[in-house]
């Protein structure tokens, strides 16, 4: 069964969500800095989902999980800074907070229709990441139907992302989670050609079944970041002491046996004599070409050759997938090749490309360049799109009623 298949709330006939408690599993873990959410986009995703709920005259129950408390209550997890970035965003909104489950399911009954309940972080219950069906089946007796769309939970199979559904139906996907999966999906079963995937970071180890993947489906496979020096040793070529996974090299010489011609390395890079990553200091850098990087050279970026090779690549593609940063792009000074080819997406985006930016730090980069609305789809999951573009089928998703 594809995971593709899955029901949304837009399968649900029309009366279905009438004065019903409608249990929404979102992803509201956001950064927070003294009390404050940093960056509420993730909130403002789960928007379409929770307006949708409220305009059909649902009462609407949210659930999220915020950082790793390991099952214990601590109020440096706590879920409220979250409850204000909420009620920012729907000032016209009743939104209850409560700190458990029962207080959770008392509530349930009490609220009107159009009002909203946020629960505390669900990782305070140690049964959530065990998947513990007992605390799957309190938590479907909140409810009377079960919307998934917090995609960058979606790969975990815990009790509020997966054990629930098993006892709560109609269990059906946000909008969020539609859009995540269809962006995805269309990337890995029906491309438009040339289709490109650009991966980088820093070790090929966790992208090796993504990179295996992709390989069979697109024209190139662009490399960057610290990987590329796996893969350049690999051919005996001298990296000075740039960063590479020794235990990795058979790995990325099997690679490149497999499938040279639509692999694609950069031609030169970014060099710096020193490197500080927890203070974020570089030494002299200079640009150097692949075969000349010195003794001591640390590579920490691709150079400009390298990015007019996969710029004139890209022009043309009419699909591209994105993960991982092509150089330590925490560094002002060398965030220059991430940051060309996060242009490069917005570019091809406008001529009428598909662009797909993987989680995590790709995510990052382009949020950092202010470029989100110019890319087609950037994912809100890292684990869980990476995951996804592998072929897994993820557990939060293939839980859902199917079409
Ligand atoms: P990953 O978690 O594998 O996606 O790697 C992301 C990290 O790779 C980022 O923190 C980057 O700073 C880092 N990175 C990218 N290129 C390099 C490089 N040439 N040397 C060291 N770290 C790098």
């Amino acid at each position: 069964m594809s995971s593709f298949n899955v029901k949304s709330l837009d399968d649900l006939p029309n009366d279905t969500l009438n004065q019903k408690r409608v249990i929404v599993r979102v992803d509201f873990n956001v950064p927070i800095h003294n009390g404050v959410v940093t960056n509420d986009l993730r909130i403002r995703e789960s928007l379409p989902t929770i307006n949708r709920l409220l305009e059909m005259n649902s009462k609407v129950i949210l659930i999220s999980h915020l950082g790793r408390p390991k099952g214990k209550r601590s109020p440096e997890y706590s879920l409220k800074p979250v409850l204000d970035s909420l009620k920012k965003l729907l000032p016209n909104v009743t939104i209850h907070f409560v700190e458990t489950i029962e207080e959770l399911k008392e509530k349930s009954y009490q609220i009107n229709p159009k009002e909203i309940i946020l629960l505390e972080n669900i990782r305070f219950y140690e049964g959530e990441e065990k998947n513990d069906p007992e605390l799957s089946k309190k938590l479907a007796e909140c409810g009377d139907i079960y919307v998934n769309d917090a995609f960058g939970s979606a790969h975990r199979a815990h009790s509020s992302t997966e054990g629930i559904a098993n006892y709560l139906k109609p269990a059906v996907a946000g909008y969020l989670l539609k859009k995540e999966i269809e962006y995805l999906s269309k990337a890995i079963s029906n491309p438009e050609h040339p289709y490109i995937a650009i991966i980088g970071g820093t070790k090929i180890s966790g992208k090796i079944d993504v990179i295996q993947n992709l390989l069979s489906k697109v024209d190139k496979l662009l490399i960057g970041g610290a990987m590329m020096f796996t893969f350049y040793k690999a051919q005996g070529i001298n990296v000075g002491k740039s960063l590479i996974e020794e235990d990795k090299i058979e790995l990325a010489k099997s690679l490149l046996d497999q499938a040279k011609e639509k692999i694609l390395l950069p031609v030169d890079c970014v060099v710096s004599d020193t490197f500080d990553f927890k203070n974020l200091k570089v030494g002299s850098l200079q640009v150097v070409e692949i075969h000349n990087i010195p003794e001591n050279g640390i590579g920490l970026d691709i150079g400009p050759k390298t990015l007019e090779l996969y710029s004139k690549e890209l022009e043309n593609a009419k699909t591209v997938v994105w993960n991982g940063p092509m150089g330590v792009f925490e560094i002002q000074d060398t965030a220059k090749g991430t940051l060309e080819i996060a242009k490069q997406l917005a570019k091809i985006t406008k001529k009428g490309a598909t662009t797909i930016v993987g989680g995590g730090d790709s995510a990052s980069a382009i949020e950092g360049a202010n470029l989100q609305k110019e890319i087609s789809h950037v994912s809100t999951g890292g684990g869980a799109s990476l995951e996804f573009l592998e072929g897994k089928i993820l557990p939060g998703i293939s839980i859902l009623d199917k079409k």
